[in-house]
């Protein structure tokens, strides 16, 4: 791709970013806002010209939010801003001497500075016997089987259909009480929903008279939670589950996996430092090396692939949309340091991110959802769901595509 350089430029962008999701957008955004009047040339590159909203990817799924209307257009808004270029494309590794990305079919793109915000994925343990057939709904394509995995079964009027779902934090409950839910559509048979989570409690994460609160509004509307239990084999017809040292099996014609993220698996074949559980390790100043001088001052990391490493050492950040758009702040701005300042000179001095804890929590149970603040949760049903399709709605118009320059006369 090196055809695409400017004249009397070496590389083919001033910042390249790895990844178009919720960090990747936001550094392109934040740049924009930054250096609207002088922008750099950027260049996104991601598999995904488009990506579905996934903090309420449970309602998109079972079609209580239409999935067309629920998507970000990314390439779109990338490709209106002046100088930046999205190329999609599969990402096979790094060329940290000449910074380049290359992707799978032979293309490379250099730039001057690099952000890899290429992300998480959530999939079981490849050692589950049978996990082959846990269905995940992260990914376009995760989320496209499942939803006609669902709509085949569940689909019609007959006895209710036995599903599990495999996860007991967040994304699980929510997942489990959508499906709940789904009993009430005159279109669909009501499916009977087992909810496993292997920790003592429910949405571990959160204050344990919350996590009594979930069980409750879960028990009520007919989801079977069993807590400190372990899946360990899934069948066709049946999943088995184990409990204090008991194997039982549960009949399951859908399983569904919501029981963690792993990274990315390309974040593997990126030759950067990892932690012991792959993700990207990163200093505060949020650059790839967690070391006081950065061996590759021009590389940055941010968002649910990174793992900020400093101080007492990993930092309890959370793997959130609203992490993602703190730290992408943090990548853009420290960017624009580096560019101002001619490449063979000494690095400027850059940001640290700041730790952030306590921000407020939302869990959508069906037709009910908790906002937490603290000790404050607030369950306004009506309110609560209207407010985070309002949130959705904001968080898509920060990335509406510009207009196209007026054409001159
Ligand atoms: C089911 C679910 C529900 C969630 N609900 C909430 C919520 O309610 N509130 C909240 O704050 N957070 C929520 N999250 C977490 C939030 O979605 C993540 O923190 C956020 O998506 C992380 O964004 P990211 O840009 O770092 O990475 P990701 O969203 O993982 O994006 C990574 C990007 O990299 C691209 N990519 C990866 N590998 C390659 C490759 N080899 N080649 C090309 N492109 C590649 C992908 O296509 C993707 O666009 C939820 C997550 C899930 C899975």
């Amino acid at each position: 791709m090196s055809s695409a350089a400017e004249p009397g430029s070496a590389r083919d962008a001033d910042v390249l970013v790895l990844g178009a999701s919720f960090a990747g957008i936001e550094v392109v955004y934040q740049l924009h806002r930054m250096l609207g009047d002088r922008p750099p040339r950027i260049v996104v590159v991601d598999r995904e010209r488009e990506h579905g909203y996934l903090p309420l990817q449970q309602e998109r799924l079972v079609g209580v939010l239409p999935p067309a209307q629920s998507c970000l257009h990314s390439a779109a808004y990338i490709e209106s801003l002046p100088r930046a270029r999205f190329v999609q494309g599969e990402i096979e590794g790094l060329s940290l001497d000449d910074r380049a990305v290359v992707l799978t079919d032979g293309r490379r793109v250099t730039a001057r500075t690099i952000v890899v915000a290429l992300g998480s994925e959530l999939a079981p343990p490849p050692a589950l016997p049978g996990a082959s057939r846990l269905f995940a709904h992260k990914r376009r394509e995760q989320f496209e089987a499942l939803q006609a995995a669902l709509g085949e079964r569940l689909g019609g009027s007959g006895e209710p259909v036995p599903v599990v779902v495999v996860g007991g934090g967040i994304s699980g409950v929510e997942l489990a009480a959508e499906l709940a839910a789904q009993g009430g559509r005159p279109d669909r048979r009501a499916p009977r929903v087992t909810l496993v989570g292997s920790e003592p409690r429910l949405v571990p994460n959160l204050r344990p008279n919350i996590a009594a609160r979930v069980a409750r509004i879960l028990a009520a509307a007919g989801v079977d939670v069993r807590t400190s239990t372990r899946v360990t084999a899934i069948e066709d017809d049946d999943v088995e589950l184990e409990a204090a040292g008991v194997r039982e099996r549960v009949p399951c014609a859908i399983a569904m996996w919501a029981g963690g993220l792993r990274p990315a698996p390309v974040l593997a074949r990126l030759g950067l430092p990892t932690t012991a559980a792959g993700w990207l390790s990163v200093g505060p100043t949020l650059q790839c090396f967690a070391r006081s001088t950065p061996t590759h001052p021009w590389l940055f990391a941010c968002g649910d692939a990174v793992r900020i490493v400093g101080g007492a050492g990993e930092w309890p950040t959370m793997q959130r949309a609203i992490e993602c758009l703190w730290q992408a702040k943090v990548v853009a701005r420290n960017l624009v340091t580096l560019l101002a300042a001619a490449e063979g000179d000494p690095v400027p001095p850059l940001r640290p991110h700041r730790l952030r804890t306590g921000f407020a929590y939302g869990v959508s149970l069906g037709h009910r959802a908790l906002v937490l603040w603290g000790r404050l949760c607030v369950d306004l049903p009506r309110i609560n769901r209207w407010f985070r399709r309002w949130l959705m709605r904001q968080y898509f118009a920060r990335y509406e595509p510009l207009p196209p320059p007026p054409s001159p006369r």
